[in-house]
């Protein structure tokens, strides 16, 4: 698996959703200690925890899922016309 797609999955498991495949390979690459990764998952979280944290309503989830996705390098603006 290429590390942008990693980075990719990255967002969806900071997201919490589980029933992603590929996420078992996004732990144990974590479990192995890529620091990248690992900011990345921890900057995403702290864009969940804003979030989470702000007075307004939240936002939809498809969103919150393209901002952190829009945070990709290499992710970023191809993903907006496909999958969904
Ligand atoms: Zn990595």
């Amino acid at each position: 698996m290429r590390h942008e797609q990693l980075a990719e999955l990255l967002a969806l498991f900071a997201l919490g959703i589980p029933e992603v495949e590929g996420l078992d390979y996004v732990r144990a690459h974590l479990a192995k200690g890529c620091a990248s990764c690992e900011l990345e998952l921890r900057e995403m979280d702290d864009i969940l925890r804003e979030l989470a944290l702000t007075p307004e309503p939240l936002e939809a989830p498809e969103q919150v899922r393209s901002r952190l996705l829009a945070r990709i390098p290499g992710v970023a603006g191809k993903r907006e016309a496909g999958v969904r």
